[in-house]
């Protein structure tokens, strides 16, 4: 039920007047919530029955809807040492092609799961580098792709794939839009030579410039790029002029990550010598520069890490309130089931997520097994649901209709959520949300810490620091800081 509110989107500038000491004391670790219930909370409980089972309830009920399409390619040349992604570095490109024989068993499955059911309306190729694979094997995989599935045509269908601009030519590009992806996202994270150096990504500008120029000629229909924020030799100058330079390159949406470095999950960041990272005040002080020069240049806040062009989808989507969000951030295509393929690839059908083995053996020997490679997920509960929602609702439209949520579920808001009211009301002294009888609003400055203010939601995230808390303990550190 979408209920719409006339303050959804309020200037973004004001965000750059943030409060400091709101923001240290809101820096702790938490989830970015491109599900909920969050992946760490999946178990081996979920099988693949479940997942049939949750394909056929969709067929049973005549439920079904366009599907999204999700296809992980894990494959990277060289390692980049923030990288927190599941990848695997390798020059041995016998690798790639032993991976899409498989890959393409697990999309002949899932094609025939979905028979009748299967019209695609959102693409994206994630990784890894998806661009490791050779033209060749991508128009194979594509060919692939379109015997199982209807994908719908290109006007209609988004239809996206993520490039690393060091692994492509303006003639791959030409090729991909041909292979029928609309939709591009580089990865640049900084344009400073010393910080490239200090993360082993070392990528000229112009090499950069030169895709983002075949993109547009080739008629991709929209240019997306990924900075970080964060990373060592970084400061507030060099941010601003890779800022200036991505401005001038004029892409349709800015993606700009906080650096969560986080060496004890991720090995390959103890190559990143700790003396280089920026201070807190430093990281915090870039935060607020990247607002006020992003929507200076014209760009709109969507949320979280997100900007884009007032005239790019994402933002007519937020304004229109059908913004979405999944495991790829944030989306225009809301009412979609996500089927996704490939090691460690993680599914959302109906009420349910699912996950695929996380090594390459184990995916590859359920998949001789002629078994879907389902390793774990989990069957969301009315409370899942609810708080899901909820979850969305802040995330993507900054605000909450009580009535509608009371409309739609047998709840008395204020009753259900006594909790986590007491909690939302040292939120709103800190001048991030505001509570009306009917509303809940976030603040244009809390959009920044919109993270934290969905923490308040989070079942299962409260519970386990109320238990640590019980027995004097930290509770575990395996999220990034929200700020
Ligand atoms: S950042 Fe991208 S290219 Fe670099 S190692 Fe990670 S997945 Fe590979």
């Amino acid at each position: 039920m979408q209920v719409a509110h006339p303050s959804t989107l309020q200037s973004s500038a004001s965000l750059a007047g943030m409060n400091k000491s709101v923001l240290r004391r809101m820096d702790q670790r938490g989830p970015r919530y491109t599900s909920y219930p969050t992946a760490d909370r999946f178990t081996s409980d979920f099988a693949v029955t479940d997942y049939l089972h949750a394909v056929s309830d969709r067929r049973s009920m005549s439920a079904w809807r366009a599907l999204s399409l999700y296809l992980h390619i894990p494959f990277c040349d060289t390692i980049c040492y923030y990288c927190a992604c599941n990848k695997i570095v390798t020059k041995n490109r016998a690798k790639a092609a032993l991976y899409l024989s498989y890959l393409k068993r697990e999309i002949s499955m899932q094609g025939s799961l979905f028979s009748g059911m299967n019209q695609v309306e959102q693409l994206h190729f994630g990784g890894g580098t998806p661009t490791y694979l050779s033209d060749e094997q991508m128009s194979d995989l594509m060919d692939h792709i379109r015997h199982c599935f209807t994908l719908a045509p290109d006007h209609v269908g988004e239809y996206s794939i993520e490039i690393d601009p060091r692994t492509v030519s303006v003639e791959r590009v030409h090729k991909l839009r041909q292979q029928g992806f609309n939709r591009i996202s580089l990865g640049v994270q900084d344009f400073d030579p010393e910080v490239q150096l200090a993360v082993n990504r070392v990528q000229s500008e112009e090499q950069t410039l030169e895709i983002i120029r075949a993109a547009r000629d080739a008629g991709f229909r929209s240019v997306s790029i990924d900075l970080i924020y964060g990373l060592p030799k970084q400061n507030v100058m060099s941010m601003s002029r890779t800022l200036a330079k991505v401005i001038a390159a004029s892409p349709d949406r800015i993606a700009v990550y906080n650096y969560a470095h986080m060496p004890q999950l991720f090995k390959t960041q103890r190559q990143i010598k700790e003396e280089d990272l920026p201070s807190a005040d430093s990281k915090l002080d870039m935060l607020s520069l990247c607002i006020r020069q992003l929507t200076s240049a014209g760009y709109v806040y969507i949320g979280m890490d997100h900007f884009a062009k007032p005239t790019d989808d994402l933002a007519i989507a937020q304004q229109q309130g059908r913004l979405h969000r999944n495991f790829q951030g944030y989306s225009t295509h809301s009412e979609t089931d996500l089927v996704a393929c490939g090691v460690s690839a993680i599914s959302a059908v109906g009420g349910s997520y699912s996950q695929n083995e996380k090594t390459l053996d184990d995916y590859y020997a359920r998949l001789e097994n002629s078994t879907l490679p389902i390793a774990r997920g989990i069957q969301l509960g009315m409370d899942d649901v609810l708080r899901r929602l909820i979850i969305q609702r802040l995330m993507c439209n900054f605000e909450l209709s009580i009535n509608s949520l009371e409309i739609a579920y047998p709840i008395v808001f204020r009753e259900y959520f006594a909790s986590e009211m007491e909690k939302l009301k040292q939120l709103e002294e800190d001048g991030l949300i505001k509570i009306e009888p009917e509303w809940i609003t976030v603040e244009p400055k809390g959009r920044l810490l919109i993270r934290n203010i969905c923490m308040v939601f989070d079942r299962y995230l409260n519970q386990e620091r109320e238990k640590a808390a019980s027995q004097n303990k930290d509770a575990p550190q395996r999220y990034s800081q929200t700020v």
